[in-house]
């Protein structure tokens, strides 16, 4: 029987969807924090379950092969989980997970390809978002800690993008230099809550979000922005963001322009994309290419192929089939996507698409009720995956092919098994598209049964 507080010796075998190592001790499961696989470990347990319990590491009494000394300096930082294993480590560990989920959860036997990793995965992200706070009377401005709300004080992270990281640099003494009303979590207090960063990586443009706890516009962030733009010049918009709701949501709905624009532009490949504060785009632009290029070899589109696309945001996919199909209708929840994947088509002259906003799973069953079908249906649904109405839909509909993008295994693992009624998987492709965490992308190609 164990007990809280002993240390005690683990093997540690896999990794969870945290980060955190697992093993077993007297057949009960261990996740023990810092541990990764192929560790052999003296672990001391810190919390106790009937079903499970962790543990943190005490010491190292054998290090697996696949540690590296983390380059990253911020070890409390919670923004990365695996800095301390190698990178080709965590491509593999990545498809492991995969193929674990597709026997597993999908009961499938299917081959899954080698992950495509980044050449150099740093400096990746085009997003940043980051919490402000004030602990002991200094400014903390950073990424929470893992699992808490405690903002670690970050300097120059790795894998944001440099111009970013001297942004923020300079931001930091000029909020501390200044009056500002730092947010009060526990209190819903106090003005300034996140700085949020998006970049372009083509054009090197910046918007600067500034998001408040408050309704009216604050001069002194706008002054801040004002000697920021001085400083870099890419800083082309600066946007206060309301966000008075308590609890974890980041950003607000409403936004108001401080300076310069009240979007940005970037792109995928050749076709140009509206960004606003709220857009959702992937955060990691040069893995997004190898991804949307993969979903397109895989839906295999000509110029006679009808194509559906299933939570389709700003229209990011939706576009590059179009330039090689008749004709694309993608489906999204958000209106403001949806409007900007209308603007989007326009701007790239795609006028062979037609975008509606609303739940898939009401949508799309509708318009399979007033005649639409596809030859190719590709769907990238957020991590809980389909829903069954969209699901039963397709296999109604029955395109030749269904091109699945994914941001999490064992949902699509469990969408594929309910597809493969109808359906062959012919390929399973991961890409990784967030080095240093657990999240892997894959994408999938089916196709109809004869
Ligand atoms: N394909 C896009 C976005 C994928 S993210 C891209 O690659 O950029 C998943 C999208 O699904 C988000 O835009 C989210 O708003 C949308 N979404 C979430 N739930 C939905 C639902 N029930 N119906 C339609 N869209 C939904």
């Amino acid at each position: 029987m164990l007990e809280k507080n002993k240390c005690y010796e683990i093997k540690i075998i896999d990794l969870g969807d945290g980060g955190e190592g697992i093993g077993k001790i007297d057949n009960l499961t261990v996740f023990v924090h810092g541990g990764i696989p192929g560790d052999l470990l003296s672990t001391k347990i810190i919390k106790l379950k009937k079903q499970y319990a962790i543990g943190i590491v005490d010491s190292i009494i054998e290090a697996s092969e696949l540690r590296q000394i983390p380059e990253c300096p911020y070890t409390k930082c919670g923004g990365c989980q695996t800095q301390n294993i190698n990178y080709k480590a965590q491509l593999d560990l990545k498809k492991k997970l995969v193929e674990d989920c597709m026997t597993r959860i999908g009961g499938l036997d299917v081959k899954v390809n080698d992950v495509l990793g980044m050449n150099e995965p740093i400096s990746y992200r085009n997003k940043s978002q980051y919490p402000v706070r004030m602990v002991d009377g200094k400014l903390h401005l950073g990424f929470y800690k893992q699992r808490t709300h405690e903002v670690v004080n970050i300097d120059n992270c790795m894998v944001q993008h440099p111009l970013v990281n001297k942004i923020m640099k300079s931001l930091r003494c000029h909020l501390e230099n200044s009056d500002i009303k730092i947010y009060n979590e526990e209190k819903h207090r106090g003005i300034l809550r996140h700085i949020v960063t998006r970049i372009s990586f083509r054009t090197q443009d910046v918007m600067l979000i500034f998001v408040t706890n408050n309704n009216d516009e604050i001069p002194v962030l706008k002054d801040i922005g004002q000697k920021l733009v001085e400083e870099f010049p890419n800083i082309k918009s600066v946007i206060q963001n309301i966000n008075t709701s308590k609890g974890n949501r980041v950003m607000g709905y409403e936004n108001i322009t401080l300076l310069g624009e009240d979007k940005i532009m970037d792109y995928i490949s050749d076709l140009s994309f509206e960004i606003s504060p709220l857009s959702f785009l992937q955060v990691n632009p040069i893995q997004t290419e190898v991804l949307y290029n993969k979903a397109l070899e895989l839906a295999d589109i000509n110029k006679e192929d009808q194509v559906i696309d299933i939570y389709c945001g700003i229209g990011t996919i939706s576009l590059f089939l179009a330039e090689e199909a008749k004709k694309v209708v993608g489906v999204e929840l958000i209106d403001v996507a949806i409007e900007d994947a209308k603007k989007n088509a326009i701007n790239n002259k795609l006028d062979n698409t037609e975008f509606f906003a609303g739940k898939a799973e009401v949508v799309i069953p509708d318009l399979y009720k007033k005649g639409y079908r596809a030859d190719v249906i590709v769907v990238d649904p957020p991590r809980k995956g389909c829903e069954k109405q969209v699901l039963d839909t397709m296999l109604a509909m029955a395109p030749e092919k269904i091109v699945y993008v994914s941001c999490k295994p064992s949902t699509l693992a469990r969408d594929l098994k309910i597809l493969s009624e109808k359906y062959k998987v012919e390929e399973v492709q991961p890409v990784d598209l967030f080095p240093f965490t657990t999240h892997v992308e894959t994408v999938c190609k089916l196709k109809l049964l004869k």
